[in-house]
């Protein structure tokens, strides 16, 4: 029997079966492998019951929040003579997160059979895909598929003869990192800056141009049509109880074989290490995130929590994007919180004071303690900003940014110590930190 060391994620591919088919993103090539089948399925059934099937599998959004998804497409009022949308984030750029834009390039067309059934259900004749503007190879890819399969007959007027009839248009961003919050997002879509909106109202109820809209994430929307073509029992013998189905986890940092790697719901680091070869040269692990740089640190002692919305939240963090940066003892907790907050003041898009001002403060402070010139006061002056940034900002960025430094003091405040008191040398000289 193998040991926790040595066993392995198992590996059901579901929403990576064809990334490694050749010419994969062709429209030929997803067809060979069952593509659009579950759509033409999906056409025969009234849309409420679509609703009710993805609600039944359990599907948890893939974005970070984890939100149910058949509940979300619930809220959608019905009759009020509106239209509906469906707006497609694949504005990807939570640090270390790395699933959908090789999930675009890799099989664009499970995107939108995806994107067609979720239109299909929630009663919306346009779908915007909104992409990360620095993808460009992503752009290309995901509307080149859209042009097959409208040349196809699965986009456009009357659907396979559905009487459905639906438009997909393929919008580039311009590379803000506040434009992957959905309602900035929706504002960016919309020709405005990208600035977050007061929620409520949700956009289910008031989003694109003030009508119903469902903004889903890109891994989201392509699980849909597995979901469809194999029912709920099927998805729900994935993973866990309350975090069900497959998911795909990005490794990166001291990994000896980084990259994306489907498991299902639950699956634990140490297996997917395992699958991975291993930390990089055998270095230890020493700590890392399990969705992304906006959730709280994970230790080596987190090797065996399983990876699923509750088991992480019960650990004290959150699973997020399930980015698993990985860094070895050799690195600096100091030097990678102090990185992480440059992202965060740099992409802070102003709008409310805590986070505009507040992320500002905690990159001077932290480029002091680096550099070798802080002070204890200025560790407690960290964790005083960080703590009234957490909670009291407009939106989830402001508790992101104030993220790093809250859950490293709780593991690791020692190292920020040692560096104000001199007992370790700084990480980077302070005449580098000039001009940074
Ligand atoms: P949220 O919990 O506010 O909302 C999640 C989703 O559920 C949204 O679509 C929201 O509209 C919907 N929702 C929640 N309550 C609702 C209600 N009562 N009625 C109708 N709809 C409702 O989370 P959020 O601020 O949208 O996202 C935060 C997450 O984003 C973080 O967990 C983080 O992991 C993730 N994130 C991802 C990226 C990325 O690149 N994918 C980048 C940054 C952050
Ligand atoms: Fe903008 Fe930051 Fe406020 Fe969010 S928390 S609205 S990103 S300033």
């Amino acid at each position: 029997m193998s040991t926790p060391e040595t066993e392995q994620a198992s590996i059901t591919p579901v929403l990576t079966r064809r990334w490694s088919s050749p010419q994969s993103w062709t429209l030929d090539s997803y067809r060979q492998l069952d593509g659009y089948s579950a759509l033409r399925t999906a056409l025969t059934v009234d849309p409420g019951q679509l609703v009710e099937l993805m609600k039944a599998s359990g599907l948890r959004g893939r974005g970070g929040a984890g939100f149910p998804t058949g509940l979300k497409w619930s809220f959608l009022p019905q009759g009020d003579g509106k239209p509906h949308y469906l707006v497609v984030n694949a504005d990807e750029g939570e640090p270390g997160t790395c699933k959908d834009i090789p999930y675009m390039m890799a099989d664009p067309h499970a995107l939108i059979e995806g994107c067609i059934i979720t239109c299909y259900a929630i009663r919306a004749p346009f779908c915007a895909i909104y992409i990360r503007g620095e993808a460009l190879h992503s752009i290309r890819r995901v509307t080149a598929a859209v042009n097959e399969a409208k040349a196809a007959g699965f986009l456009g007027k009357d659907i396979l003869g559905s009487g459905f009839d639906l438009e997909i248009v393929v919008h580039a961003g311009a590379g803000a990192y506040i434009c992957g919050e959905e309602t900035a997002l929706l504002d960016s879509l919309e020709g405005r800056r990208g600035q977050p909106r007061l929620k409520p109202p949700f956009p289910a109820v008031a989003g694109l141009y003030a009508c119903p809209t469902v903004v889903n994430n890109v891994e989201t929307i392509a699980t849909v049509p597995a979901i469809v073509a194999g029912g709920p029992d099927w998805y729900r013998s994935m993973g866990t109880e309350k975090s069900p189905g497959p998911k795909i986890y990005s490794l990166s940092g001291h990994v000896t074989r980084p990259g994306q790697y489907e498991a299902p719901m639950g699956t634990t680091l140490r297996q997917l290490l395992a699958s991975a070869g291993g930390m990089l040269d055998g270095i230890p692990l020493k700590f890392f995130t399990p969705g992304g740089s906006s959730t709280p640190i994970f230790t080596a002692e987190h090797l065996d929590v399983p990876l699923s919305f509750d088991d992480v939240a019960a650990a004290g963090s959150m699973l997020g994007t399930t980015a698993l940066m990985c860094f070895n003892e050799t690195v600096s907790v100091p030097w990678a919180v102090w990185k992480w907050l440059e992202f965060y003041k740099h992409e802070s898009c102003g709008k409310c004071t805590p986070c505009r001002e507040g992320t500002g403060w905690l990159v001077q402070i932290l480029r002091r303690v680096v550099g070798g010139t802080g002070t204890m006061e200025d560790l407690d002056t960290l964790a005083d900003a960080a703590g009234n940034i957490a909670g009291r900002s407009f939106c989830a960025l402001g508790d992101a940014a104030a993220t790093p430094i809250l859950s490293s003091f709780k593991y690791f405040r020692g190292e920020f110590e040692d560096l104000v008191t001199g007992r370790t040398p700084p990480v980077i000289s302070a005449r580098a930190l000039v001009g940074a």
